[in-house]
């Protein structure tokens, strides 16, 4: 497993492949045994995963707190609702406020939650690995790869799982580019592409 102090560098090496694995998944996966392949490796990693240690997804997402739970959050807090809402929530959907900050204000130094079992429903289901409709997904857990340590795993698994081949892939990428092939890597002792039928680090890779 990659360390969380590793994640953005080696989630931005692997960008473009998980794009084009996203795109592989789509046209080649069952959605039941892909949604079962993605909980059994949720189960594993997590098994065994520090989140204090890590805990990448508190400082960088916003919770959601639905308006009902309000009263009861900022009574364990010992605060009166008004305040509470103004020090630490903003305005999200009609029913839901977001949490002000990132990171956020309950993140406590050792990695727990200041509202412990109170904490919004969306932190709790991060990064939703274990839900149903992983196929439907797809695209914001490519997205949570450069968050989260174990789905960022978890793509690296199922990559070898499904012998997925990166250089002979196509993808569409969240700009609306619809399937590129990706390039496939010249290595030095390839013929050079070309087409002078010596090798490319004599010839056009030459340094
Ligand atoms: S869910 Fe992922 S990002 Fe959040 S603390 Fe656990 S490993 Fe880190
Ligand atoms: S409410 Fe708790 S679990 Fe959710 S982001 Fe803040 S510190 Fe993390």
């Amino acid at each position: 497993m990659i360390t969380p102090e590793e994640i953005e560098y080696r989630a931005a090496q692997v960008e473009e492949e998980n794009y084009a694995f996203r795109t592989y998944l789509k046209m080649h996966a069952d959605p039941a045994k892909l949604d079962q392949q993605f909980l059994e490796l949720h189960k594993e990693l997590f098994s065994s995963y520090d989140c204090n240690g890590c805990r990448r997804c508190c400082k960088k997402y916003h919770g959601e707190i639905k308006k009902a739970d309000v009263e009861k959050i900022a009574a364990s807090l010992e605060m009166e609702p008004d305040r509470f809402i103004s020090e630490y929530l903003v305005e999200n959907e009609e029913d839901t406020y977001k949490t002000k900050n990132a990171p956020c204000d309950f993140l406590q130094s050792d990695g727990s939650c200041l509202i412990g079992e109170n904490r919004p429903d969306s932190c709790k289901a991060f990064p939703y690995t274990d839900c149903p409709d992983r196929m439907g997904s797809l695209l914001s857990i490519v997205q949570n790869a450069s968050v989260c340590p174990v789905v960022f795993e978890i793509l690296e698994r199922l990559k070898k799982e499904y012998h997925f081949d990166k250089y002979n892939s196509y993808y569409s990428d969240n700009q609306g580019n619809p399937y590129v092939r990706i390039k496939k890597k010249i290595f030095p002792n390839d013929p050079c592409p070309c087409g002078s039928g010596i090798k490319y680090k004599k010839c056009c890779g030459k340094k």
